[in-house]
Parts: structure tokens; sequence; C-alpha cells
């Protein structure tokens, strides 16, 4: 709970009197209680002179109580009105004239404005996602022990996804096999919708895996990753599937260059600007920028996308315990694509992967 004291402190410090956590991942970041209530309000109320209460769906109760939690909660049924309840337990703890925090990132304008129609003397000054962003960019060891076993569940997702490729197949037959494997294994989650891509079809890098058989002499791009207790993997791999032509292996070797250059520069002080321009020059001098159509990486954590964003503009120092993906990608339409994918934590003096599926060309031979 030391996450929440510190909460608790900042919200003294901004001379606020309520913070409203609204988001379901940053009530589970702050009370391991994690729970997707889906249109329900599920929400972490903090105040600068009270104790802290959660506000939940009476069917949650008993796992947050489950889950550790140990403070005020209350629960609401399907036909009450959440606001009105959370109102008057709010009024119980604060003045009609207070100043709120609220997650302004992720909060409906609907829910903001049941809040307001209940406070019309309050203020709404301070947007705490900012706050969170900033507190989650530094992963303690916890977390960060939490993100290594999800990552060593995305290298099992790769050996099973790798052996799951056969001529005949679909891309979706073999996010299927990958899927089904780790769930045998009690591995329930991913952390987002499993990636398989064959030939051109990996040159829409944020499309998804589609019925038509896989051929041989394509490559074939992987992207995966599991939520591990509320922690994310994520990682890329691109594999061969048969033989490659020149082009095709050329676009692999520039990228494997430009990841594995990125993630041998990374230590505490360098931007993240300049780690993404390592990677970027690498492929620009290639002949390949054109292609290379994202940001080298994004932070990773209780979500597969946070802060800090590895990219041009972004002057951030990086700093021990930031955690986040090197993922350089070349995209040819009509042709194929390549992206390889590690996200790491930086440590005293570099960083270190949470995957270690090995990024050296692997060769699947057609049968
Ligand atoms: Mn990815
Ligand atoms: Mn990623």
């Amino acid at each position: 709970m030391k996450k929440l004291e510190a909460l608790q402190k900042w919200v003294q410090e901004q001379h606020l009197d309520v913070v409203y956590i609204s988001d379901h991942n940053s009530v589970g970041y702050f009370t391991n209680f994690i729970s997707d209530p889906a249109e329900r309000i599920l929400g972490l109320f903090v105040f600068a002179d009270a104790d802290p209460f959660m506000f939940a769906p009476e069917l949650s109760v008993g796992s947050a109580k489950k889950a550790g939690w140990t403070g005020d909660i209350y629960g609401y049924l399907d036909h009450q009105k959440p606001f009105a309840m959370i109102a008057d337990l709010i009024k119980q703890r604060t003045s009609h004239h207070a100043v709120w925090g609220l997650e302004k990132d992720s909060l409906p304008v609907e829910r903001f404005e049941l809040i307001r129609e209940q406070f019309p003397d309050a203020s709404f000054p301070v947007n705490v996602s900012e706050f969170i962003r900033h507190m989650k960019l530094f992963k303690t060891p916890g977390e960060i022990n939490l993100m290594e076993e999800a990552g060593e569940q995305a290298d099992l997702a790769f050996s099973i996804g790798f052996n799951a490729i056969q001529e005949g197949r679909t891309e979706q037959e073999i996010v299927a096999e990958i899927e089904y494997g780790l769930m045998k294994q009690g591995i329930m989650q991913m952390s987002f919708d499993t990636i398989v891509q064959a030939g051109a079809n990996a040159a829409n890098p944020h499309g998804g895996p589609e019925r038509h058989k896989i051929e041989p002499n394509q490559l074939i791009l992987f992207d995966l990753g599991t939520n591990n207790k509320g922690y994310m993997s994520d990682a890329s791999r691109t594999v061969a599937f048969g033989q490659l032509s020149d082009k095709q292996r050329e676009i692999y070797d520039v990228c494997l260059e430009a990841q594995l250059a990125a993630q041998d520069a990374v230590k505490p002080g360098i931007t993240a600007a300049e780690l993404d321009k390592i990677a970027r020059d690498i492929i620009t001098k290639a002949g390949y920028g054109e292609y290379f159509i994202h940001r080298l990486g994004h932070g990773i954590g209780t979500t597969d996308h946070e802060f800090p964003s590895i990219m041009e503009g972004n002057d951030l120092e990086l700093q021990p315990d930031m955690c986040f993906s090197i993922e350089p990608g070349i995209y040819i339409p009509g042709f194929a694509g390549v992206r390889i994918e590690d996200c790491v934590h930086v440590t005293e003096n570099g960083c270190k992967a949470f995957t270690h599926t090995s990024k050296a060309l692997n060769h699947i031979p057609v049968h």
C-alpha cells in the first residue's frame, strides 16, 4: 500500500480535498484489486484529511477484500444510483466546496457531469493522470518481478507459436494454438489480441491475423504478450518460413541491427528521442526509413501502452526502473513486414530485457 500512501501525501501537498481514481487500471495499481467493471462504477476516493474508501459493484466487494483491500468499501446494486451514493459518502468526509483531482485522461464526461451536479460548489482544477503517469514511470522490484514472469510467458508463447507453423494453416489457427497452449498451463489472459501475420499481411502493423492459409517462403510476424497478475508483457519476433529472397532477408537484417543497436545503447541519461534516433538512423541509412512508420517504443506496466514514449521530440532522460519496448519495424506494402521487439527495464548501467527468445533469424522448415 506504499503507492496509496504516496498518493495521499501528494493529495495533501497539492492542497486537494478529494481525488477520484476512476480508471480500473489505476484502482488496481493503488490497491492490488485488479478488476474491469465494464459499464459499472469502480472507484477509489482518497482524501487529504480522511481515510480512503473504495466504491464498487456489490458483486465485486468480496473479490476486493480477497485481493487485500482492508479499508472502507461500499457496494452498490445495479438499480441504485452510484453517484448519489458516492456524493453522500464524500459529503461525510469533506466540504461542499471541495477541491477535486480527477483522472482527466479517462473519466467520461457523462460521469464528470453527474459528479458536478452533486457538487455545484466544488472545483476540479487538478489532473491526477499526470501524477499517476509520472509515478508509473518507475517500477518497484516487485513490479519488475511480475513483468519478468510475464516475459517468460511470452517466450513460452513464441515457442508454441513457432511450433504451430505449418503449410496450410491459417494465421488465426496459429493464434488459437498459442492461446490454447498457454491456457492449458494456467496463463489465462493475453495483454492484447495476439498478432500472427504472414507475408504482405504483416505490412499492416495494426492489422490482425487473417483466415487465409500460410504460404511458404515468407516472413511471419508474431506480436504477443500476457497479463501476469496485472502486469503486461509485449514482444515481437519475425521468423522465416521456408526460403527467403534477398530482399526479405535484408529487411530482417536491417531491422535486427536497429533493434540490437538501440537495446545496446540504453543506459541512464540517454533520452527517449536519442534512442529512437539510433534505431531510425540505421533503418534510414539502409533505405527503408519511409517504411518505419511508428515510434521506437512505448512504456509498459499495468497497461501495455503507457509512458514513456520512445520517440522523436521526447527529451525525457531514461532512468533506472523505467520499462519500455524497443520495437523497430519495416513494413513494405504488398511485400512483407518485420518487427522485432523486446521490452526492457533500465538498470544502473544498461538495461535488461523481459523476453529472451533468440532474435537471430529463425528458419522454420517447410515439410
Ligand atoms: Mn508488441
Ligand atoms: Mn509494443
